[in-house]
């Protein structure tokens, strides 16, 4: 049975610690908001992640790797539309100075309390037939409130409306303003507008800039991927949901080039790929769906999108996007710096500025879920266990070996066997407390092998491994153990 999802992430977040998977970054001097440590256990799980996504994208002729710097001309962040359009509108309470990105005050006022303001927002433009016409269209849509708020102009007399969610008082916010969330420094010892640098939103403008550097040394054609992985910074107001929203994060971005017309080919190609990605690492399955964005709301580069999203205990969220860019992003880093990015076709002995299907990950969001749907509580004669039910491939440690007892010659068999393993894989060893304690405690880690060596290991050099989901203990020779383990930790 799986663990009670309302109190999950309280769970998670004192087992990451406990076990040292993730800490709260700064922790001693309080923290820091929105930014997170990975301890031992954590950095292999993210490792692994990273690892499986690299090979998956990246072993196949088709795609190159790239790893370009964080730091990047601040003209990039002008033509990829970030300096302009990168913001969030958010709202400052003048009474206790909280802040609040509009979306998610709407998310945080209870539906009676929108009805009602909308309401008296009707009676407040009644008699005026121009405001009227104004607000009709809005008032019109599926969820007028949230398209009201979401409009700076419109949103002005309905935040006059509303309640502060912190300190209760009416009328205190300040009109809907644009935050940009791109982190600046300054390049250089000198602090003036000239050496303002960004530290990236997003690996993708790397990829970008560097695709004829990649097309022609890779000698690639048409259609052909770069695949990045690094971290991506965003100034988030409000940062929330453990590894979810944070400001530093990592990300798994390929960006796929082709010709125009294999758009629609494409994009369907990558939607499954990516979504058979994290099935086969063991995701379950109705937890996965896509999210296909509304034209409506669609970024200002993409004609397509769509999210896979993962059921968390507080709802459906992204973790990953895939979008057919079109030709923009290549087509304004040929305006803004003056070099062309066009692609010749030999065939057609055409050129052409090609179009880009994405494909974006978060390392961090991914391993939030895949740490949330391994979590299990389950019954076993009498006590709870809890345990993490990892694909062995993303398991931070693959095998525990523990010597039944520390003593008539079980630790020096127990010794051969994790000197052979470690040359391989992660293990570990541990001769402490009952043996049924070192099982649980591995459970927790999501370990998903435990060989132990018994009385019987001494007379006939054999040993029990243990599965972790089962339970189950199969005997098998010493000397059968990394092929046993090498066949479990294939895909
Ligand atoms: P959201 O709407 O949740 O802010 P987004 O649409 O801005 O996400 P993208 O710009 O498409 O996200 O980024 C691609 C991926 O990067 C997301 O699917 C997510 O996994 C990850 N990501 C984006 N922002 C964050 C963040 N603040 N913290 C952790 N991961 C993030």
């Amino acid at each position: 049975m799986s663990a009670d999802r309302s109190d999950i992430i309280d769970k998670i977040v004192s087992l990451a610690k406990r076990r040292g998977f993730v800490f709260q970054s700064s922790e001693i001097y309080g923290g820091l908001n929105g930014c997170w440590d990975y301890g031992p256990l954590g950095v292999e799980l993210l490792r692994n992640i990273k690892e499986e996504w690299w090979k998956w994208m990246t072993y196949r002729e088709d795609i190159e790797g790239l790893d370009a710097s964080i730091l990047m001309h601040p003209k990039v962040w002008e033509a990829s539309g970030h300096v302009e359009n990168f913001t969030d509108p958010m709202v400052d309470c003048k009474q206790c100075k909280a802040r609040f990105r509009v979306d998610v005050l709407s998310e945080m006022i209870n539906e009676k309390k929108k009805t009602k303001a909308l309401e008296e927002l009707r009676n407040s433009i009644i008699d005026d037939s121009r405001l009227v016409d104004k607000y009709s269209d809005a008032f019109q849509t599926e969820d007028p409130f949230s398209t009201i708020l979401e409009d700076a102009d419109l949103s002005v007399k309905l935040l006059h409306e509303i309640n502060c969610p912190q300190c209760g008082n009416k009328s205190t916010f300040t009109t809907a303003r644009k935050f940009n969330l791109m982190f600046k420094t300054f390049i250089g010892p000198v602090e003036d507008s000239n050496a303002v640098v960004y530290l990236r939103p997003e690996t993708a403008q790397g990829i970008y800039v560097n695709f004829l550097n990649v097309q022609s040394s890779a000698r690639q054609k048409l259609p052909f991927g770069i695949a990045q992985i690094g971290k991506a910074f965003r100034n988030e107001i409000n940062t929330k949901n453990f590894l979810f929203r944070t400001r530093e994060f990592e990300q798994m971005e390929m960006q796929f080039f082709i010709k125009p017309a294999d758009d629609k080919k494409w994009y369907e190609y990558w939607k499954a790929e990516r979504l058979q990605w994290f099935k086969t690492l063991g995701m379950t399955g109705n937890k996965l769906r896509y999210h296909d964005h509304p034209r409506k709301k669609l970024a200002h580069y993409a004609k397509v999108a769509t999210d896979i999203e993962y059921e968390f205990p507080f709802g459906w969220g992204e973790i990953e996007g895939i979008h057919n860019r079109t030709d923009f992003d290549l087509s304004q880093h040929e305006k803004f710096s003056g070099k062309s990015l066009k692609y010749f076709d030999d065939e057609s002995k055409e050129k052409f500025v090609p179009y880009i299907i994405e494909t974006s990950a978060g390392a961090s969001r991914s391993f939030m879920a895949f740490f949330i749907d391994a979590y299990y509580e389950e019954e076993v004669k009498g006590e709870m266990r809890s345990v993490l039910k990892f694909h062995p491939r993303l398991a931070p440690i693959k095998t525990a070996i523990l010597p039944l007892v520390n003593k008539d010659g079980m630790p020096e068999i127990a010794q051969e066997i994790e000197k052979e393993l470690r040359r391989n894989y992660k293990v570990f060893y541990d001769d402490k407390g009952a043996i049924g304690r070192r099982y649980r405690r591995q459970d927790e880690a999501g370990t998903p092998y435990c060989v132990t060596v018994d009385t019987q290991s001494l007379q006939d050099k054999t040993v029990t491994i243990r599965e972790r989901d089962s339970m189950e203990q199969i005997r098998i020779p010493v000397d059968g153990i990394s092929s046993y383990l090498n066949d479990k930790l294939k895909l």
